[in-house]
């Protein structure tokens, strides 16, 4: 969100953008808020959330503060279910508990409506507070254009590049991965849930490896900010093959971090996929 909030505000004197996050938190499940990060909010016009309930803890934070105008990007998109990615795998394996999954961002067509939604957050933010200056208006509109442009032709070469590929069904690390598979296609058959520091249990790698053994599951994906040792272990006991995407969490915060982590997770899904 700090990404698509940086593209849409780009040049603009009058608005400072902040990162709640930092690149080491990894994904916004791991984020445990800081004194500082109060005094941020406590400062802020507006408050730009992923929505999907991914930040269910803040929002009784923000019941503090009444006056912080709250852009959810996620409004009016329809959000995967845990339950929904693993209902159709037949291994028994799915998840019982029924989450919306808010990892929105990795499907870039869903990505596009978020910017729009941020977007129009702002302006319409500007306009109840009298701020709608003409030129302000004008450079939020063309900023968000160029991204949109940008995001949109990272999408088609999804199509365009991954045409033909196989659809092997794959295990993912987190569940983040379920939309970019959702986008091309790719059958999950099941999401291993793995937070920054817990271990899996023996019961559930032997599960996987069953999987895997069985043939339903040739490929594991995980992501960057998480530790490949278990994947490295099935892939070490299996034929399965590991690969690492990047769920543009980790990325060096620049404007253009999100087309830098589609751009390497096409050619990681190409050469898997080939
Ligand atoms: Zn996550």
């Amino acid at each position: 969100m700090y990404i698509a909030a940086l593209n849409v505000l780009d040049s603009s004197d009058e608005i400072e953008v902040e990162n709640l996050t930092t690149s080491a938190t990894g994904c916004l499940h791991d984020y445990t808020i800081t004194t500082e990060d109060m005094k941020k909010l406590a400062d802020a016009d507006v408050f730009i959330i992923n929505g999907g309930d991914m930040e269910s803890f803040l929002s009784d934070i923000v019941k503090n503060y009444p006056d912080l105008y709250v852009i959810n990007a996620s409004e009016g998109i329809s959000l995967l279910s845990e339950r929904e990615e693993t209902a159709e795998n037949t291994s028994g394996l799915g998840d019982t508990e029924d989450e919306a999954n808010a990892h929105v961002w990795l499907n870039p067509l869903l990505y596009q409506a978020q910017i729009e939604n941020i977007k129009n957050g702002i302006l319409e933010y500007l306009k109840q507070e009298d701020k709608d200056e003409s030129n302000l208006v004008t450079l939020i509109n063309n900023n968000t254009e160029t991204y949109l442009s940008k995001v949109k032709s990272i999408d088609i070469r999804l199509d365009e590049e991954l045409q033909g590929i196989k659809k092997e069904g794959v295990v993912i690390f987190h569940d983040a991965f379920a939309y970019l598979a959702d986008r091309i296609g790719l059958p999950v058959y099941h999401t291993v849930e793995i937070e920054s520091d817990t271990a899996l249990n023996a019961s559930e790698i032997a599960d996987i490896i069953k999987l895997v053994q069985d043939g339903k599951v040739k490929l594991l994906f995980t992501e960057l900010q998480y530790s490949d040792t278990i994947a490295n272990r099935i892939e070490e006991e299996t034929d399965a093959k590991v690969y690492i995407i990047d769920s543009g969490v980790t990325g060096d915060g620049s404007k253009d971090s999100y087309l830098k982590a589609m751009e390497h997770n096409l050619s990681v899904l190409k050469d898997a996929l080939k």
